[in-house]
């Protein structure tokens, strides 16, 4: 039994591995006060870290016996420092309490294996790899390979915003709450994508890595060039067109990687990868490469300890036993 430990910024999540598959999860979000002020506020995050793991220990308490818990697998970087702090201190006293295993996780390894947690015999399956991997987050864009050990190999990340943080912060100009995907994606919805076209960065084959901050800027400008009554009027437009753009960019990507590498399969995560969107855009690459494409479920897209707890147990190999606090801690 491994029970997964994640805090690395706003959300404060545990679940127990158990025989190949979940028998608890709780992720306890945050999304509610960080939006009272349009963005993750690290001290708060904190605090509230520190409010949350009490409660989620004492629900996990009601249904699990801690004492057949072997292993703690804790998220120890990258990310916010004094949430990170907390999810390792939290492991810490709990492994003494339990005199059980702890083993540090890498969160972005997190992501990249949580397309398979429904599919927890994927190593087994050799034609999966290389396998091509779209992490898309508010705090990365990173596209990579996976080889059948299980190492990663990054072949391209952002120079500025992440793919989510362009998002965000376009949300943001438009007036939306925070975490602007949702809202873009339902105004977007109802849009005409073609009708406002934003700028794509780094879309010639062999540039190999992705930049979001022009779109944000070319949406300022256009934002102020409207009246209030053609804003209005061309509300869901102009989301459909942002929201188009990024997601171009980053299919193109990825068909840019297929074309120059064999891969065996293509996996999406990270917050995202909710985008419904992005999600068909995928699976329709993937049906035209005849390649297999793993979507994880929308609770594995953002951050949870399910796939912490995941990666510990399907790839102890790339775990570590000394617990270091790794707030940049790369790939
Ligand atoms: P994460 O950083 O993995 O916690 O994911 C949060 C990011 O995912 C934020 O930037 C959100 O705006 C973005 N996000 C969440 N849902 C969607 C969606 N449906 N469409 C686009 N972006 C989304
Ligand atoms: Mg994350």
């Amino acid at each position: 039994m491994i029970l997964g430990v994640e805090s690395s910024c706003d959300d404060t999540g545990l679940a127990i591995w158990e025989a190949g598959q979940f028998i608890y999860e709780q992720t306890s979000s945050q999304i509610d006060l960080h939006a009272l002020y349009g963005g993750v506020v690290p001290q708060l995050a904190a605090r509230e870290h520190l409010r949350n793991f009490p409660i989620l220990l004492k629900d996990l308490q009601k249904q699990v016996d801690l004492q057949r818990i072997k292993q703690i697998a804790v998220t120890c970087g990258p990310g916010l420092p004094g949430s990170l702090a907390l999810g390792i201190a939290f492991a810490w006293s709990l492994r003494l309490a339990l005199g059980c295993e702890l083993v540090g996780v890498h969160h972005l390894r997190g992501h990249i294996l949580s397309p398979f947690i429904e599919h927890p015999n994927f190593r087994k399956q050799n034609n999966l790899f290389p396998h091509l991997s779209l992490l898309v987050s508010g705090g990365n864009t990173i596209l990579s390979s996976v080889d059948e050990t299980l190492s990663i190999r990054v072949l391209a990340t952002t120079i500025d915003d992440a793919a989510g943080e362009a998002i965000d912060k376009g949300a943001k100009l438009l007036g939306l709450r925070y975490p602007g995907g949702p809202e873009i994606e339902q105004y977007a919805q109802q849009g005409d994508a073609r009708k406002y076209i934003f700028p794509q960065a780094f879309t010639q084959d062999g540039e190999w890595k992705f930049s979001f901050s022009g779109i944000k800027t070319s949406l300022r400008y256009r934002l102020a060039a409207l009246t209030e009554a053609e804003l209005k009027e061309q509300f869901r437009d102009i989301c459909a067109g942002y929201q188009r753009a990024i997601i171009d960019v980053l299919v193109k990507k990825l068909h840019q990687a297929l074309q120059h590498d064999h891969f065996g399969s293509i996996g999406l995560s990270g917050g995202v990868a909710n985008n419904r969107l992005l999600r068909e855009r995928v699976q329709e690459l993937g049906a035209a490469m005849y390649l297999p494409v793993f979507l994880p479920k929308p609770k594995y897209t953002g951050d949870n300890a399910s796939m912490i707890a995941f990666a510990a147990a399907i790839d102890p190999v790339h775990t570590t036993d000394t617990i270091d606090f790794k707030p940049n801690w790369p790939l």
